[in-house]
């Protein structure tokens, strides 16, 4: 309430205006995954936040009184300094490369001509495969959890089933408890197969059963991409397996990024130009790789506006929310949401995360 109260403050005395002007020369790159309509099929839908067409729709529409849309390799080209940069700019990004990203989000992102950079993880575009943490939720939703237990090592894990957001929270920490128990990336994938498997054949339930037509985890294959008739979607690189790359070695590194930039150029007969690091996950090994490729920017998931000069291969992005009243989300993805929230977290003796990327 309070914080509504202040946000509604914010708007009303023109605070958002002069933050955005003071803002002009920055990019604000928004991070989405899914969009897609609960009403459309409520039989499940993941634990993963998606939000309908209808809340991104709100959402562009207030952002549009204030921001222009334009792809990363414009505000890649503008941040180099290669053209002159175009005040209040926004770039919207989606990650993974969901099948209704196309099919749920464009036609809503064409009413405000706002173009799109999607982030393919290729190893899935070609495989026709689900993430494995989408074929693991459809699996834990498809089990009785009131009485199951988990074991993990030597930790017994239940599920909070009290309401949908108790099991969410129940289930990121149940992957987290997975992935701390695991030696590298490939045994927590593994591992996350195996409990999906078991619980699979406990339920009679498999993701597969109906993967075609599910627009909450399908992903798009290379046809869909080839047969999108317009001309506003960059598509970009998210490596081939999907992999947190800081954990991987060099070669392996070079191999996720360079495999996925030739699948894209290959299959679509278009220069992929631009990378996403999975989960957010890079260190100064994985950039240079990534400049080694020929990558010309990859976007991360620091928090904060991206101004020029900044470091191409390590900008920083906005969640777009999924929730919360429309001037609270305005305010938050101009970014002075961040600020304010980082400027009482250091008044309380904490660090603040936002930041300008300069
Ligand atoms: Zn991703």
């Amino acid at each position: 309430m309070i914080k509504t109260f202040i946000y509604r403050i914010i708007l009303h005395s023109g605070l958002l205006r002069l933050w955005i002007y003071k803002n002009r020369k920055t990019i604000n790159i928004l991070m989405l995954h899914g969009v897609m309509d609960k009403t459309i099929d409520d039989s499940w839908y993941p634990f993963w936040n998606r939000i309908s067409p209808d809340f991104l729709a709100s959402r562009l529409e207030y952002l549009s009184r204030y921001y222009q849309f334009i792809g990363i390799d414009e505000a890649t080209e503008m941040l180099s300094g290669d053209r002159p940069i175009r005040p209040n700019c926004m770039v919207l990004t989606f990650d993974d490369g969901y099948r209704n990203n196309l099919k749920y989000a464009m036609p809503v992102l064409r009413k405000f001509n706002a173009p799109a950079t999607i982030y393919l993880a290729t190893g899935y575009v070609g495989g026709q495969r689900p993430f494995q943490v989408d074929r693991l939720d459809y699996a834990i939703q498809s089990t009785d959890l009131v009485n199951h237990r988990f074991r993990i090592n030597d930790t017994i894990f239940k599920y909070d089933t009290r309401s949908r957001a108790t099991l969410t929270g129940s289930y990121r920490r149940h992957r987290a408890l997975i992935q701390s128990s695991s030696e590298n990336e490939q045994d927590y994938r593994n591992k996350l197969v195996s409990l999906a498997l078991e619980l699979e054949d406990e339920s009679g339930q498999s993701i597969f059963d109906n993967f075609n037509n599910d627009d909450w985890v399908n992903i798009l294959t290379w046809d869909d991409i080839r047969s999108y008739k317009y001309n506003d979607v960059e598509f970009e690189g998210h490596t081939v397996n999907h992999y947190r790359l800081a954990l991987l070695d060099d070669n392996h590194v070079l191999d996720e990024l360079r495999t996925s930039k030739n699948d894209i150029e290959e299959k679509l007969g278009r220069k992929c130009k631009h990378l996403c690091y999975p989960v957010g996950s890079y260190n100064q090994s994985v950039i240079n790789i990534a400049e080694s490729c020929g990558y010309k920017s990859a976007v991360t998931t620091n928090e904060g506006l991206n101004a020029v000069g900044c470091d191409l291969l390590r900008l920083y992005r906005i969640p777009f929310p999924s929730s919360g009243d429309i001037v609270s989300n305005v305010i938050f993805m101009s970014g002075l949401g961040f600020c304010i929230s980082s400027f009482i977290r250091r008044l309380r003796g904490a660090s603040g995360t936002w930041q300008l990327h300069k």
